[in-house]
């Protein structure tokens, strides 16, 4: 191993090898996000392998288990491990590659999986204060396994929970636990602006939806660089148009459809008031009538000072003061486990997955290969954001 040997004397080689095992398991086989059916039978499999048995099912395809902590009244805390696949062809040539065409664990999911389970066994042998709900998460790529396993009622009585991300942007044995923003919302629109069609040689007669659409796509362009506070990031991409059948003919309407990414809800409100705005001002403008929809996805991951503090102490206890370091720049991907943390305060960790002198992968890309050894790490780390908090919250 190349992880510090703190974090290695915490597993016993039987368990470092079951893990492994599992992990490339995972890794073999796959599964889309709620099709997580033979990934959670063999999470469910080897947690029972480990002495964790309390496991309740969560639809098809989630579980959370509980284990019993050193005092019965002490507050409980979650772990969270979420565990679906991507729709990518692996490229990474490992030996333990994906062996459903298509599809693979290009996010690390099969990691952060086996982590919730190492964690598990980890506070089975030597318990938290307080019960630990380890949260095996379906459909985090969709970004609606977080809210599934809330509205279950499974974690109701936690009062903390953590959960970390592979990052190959950080060498195996760092940890980011940093307060504040650590990922964005990820909010989807739909414009759809209606005109009137005509004969393409009589725009006259035409209420050109194309002419105005293309005015609101450069417009929702000054969202970000004049509405927005400039020290605050935010990004409105459009990322499809459709229009039109024919090159003679002006359609009755055009649709397009974007992203908006925002840091704070106070932005995120801002940006989705200012698409509608601009969007039905431009539209009639020129004419037409604009329909905009906003489909709300996870909010921002905001870390709060006091949990992101308790994360801190665990990771320095597991991998020392100094390689506890800050993420110094600010990642605009979005991440459900913010849904969590809307009911539940905690901390999202990213957890160091390149080899020392690897090259930086990014997640969901078909190469991208998380450092085997931070499988270690991570649920070390989590497991020790169980203790501390639990210890912790008053
Ligand atoms: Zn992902
Ligand atoms: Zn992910």
């Amino acid at each position: 191993m190349s992880v510090p040997e703190s974090v290695g004397l915490r597993f016993s080689a039987e368990l470092r090898d079951r893990l492994v095992t599992l992990r490339r398991e995972l890794h073999r086989h796959p599964e889309l996000s709620f099709a997580e059916r033979d990934t959670t039978a063999r999470l469910i499999e080897t947690l029972g392998e480990v002495g964790v048995s309390d496991v309740r099912r969560i639809g098809e395809t989630g579980a959370v288990a509980r284990i019993s902590g050193r005092t019965r009244s002490a507050p409980a805390v979650a772990l969270r491990g979420d565990i679906d696949a991507l729709p990518i062809q692996e490229a990474t040539g490992l030996p333990f590659a994906s062996t459903v065409p298509g599809v693979m664990h290009a996010c690390g999911h099969d990691i952060h999986a086996s982590w919730a389970v190492g964690a598990a066994a980890l506070l089975a042998a030597d318990p938290a204060e307080g019960d630990v709900l380890v949260v095996l998460q379906p459909a985090e790529e969709v970004g609606q396994g977080a809210l599934a396993v809330l509205e279950s009622g499974a974690i109701d009585d936690a009062r903390a929970i953590f959960g970390g991300h592979v990052d190959r942007r950080f060498t195996v044995g760092q940890v980011v636990a940093d307060d504040g923003p650590l990922a964005a919302s990820a909010d989807t629109f739909t414009i759809e602006i209606v005109g009137a069609g005509a004969h393409a040689a009589r725009p006259h007669e035409a209420r050109d939806p194309i002419v105005a659409l293309a005015a609101v796509v450069s417009a929702l362009q000054s969202i970000v660089s004049r509405r927005l506070n400039p020290a605050t990031a935010g990004v409105v991409t459009v990322g499809t148009i459709n229009a039109g059948t024919a090159s003679n003919i002006i359609p009755d309407r055009a649709r397009a459809t974007g992203t908006i990414r925002a840091v704070d809800s106070d932005s995120r409100a801002l940006m989705h008031e200012e698409l509608r705005r601009v969007t039905e001002s431009i539209a009639s403008g020129f004419g037409t009538e604009a329909r905009v929809t906003i489909d709300r996805g996870p909010p921002p991951v905001v870390n709060p000072v006091e949990q992101a503090g308790w994360a801190r102490e665990a990771a320095s206890a597991v991998v020392g003061a100094n390689n506890v370091v800050p993420l110094g720049f600010l990642n605009l991907a979005a991440e459900d486990f913010s849904n969590y943390m809307e009911r539940i305060p905690g901390c999202f960790l990213r957890i160091g997955a390149r080899e020392p002198g690897g090259p930086v992968i990014p997640a969901h890309s078909p190469t991208f290969a998380p450092a085997e050894d931070c499988l270690f790490v991570g649920a070390a780390v989590l497991a020790e954001c169980a203790r501390v908090a639990s210890r912790s919250i008053r």
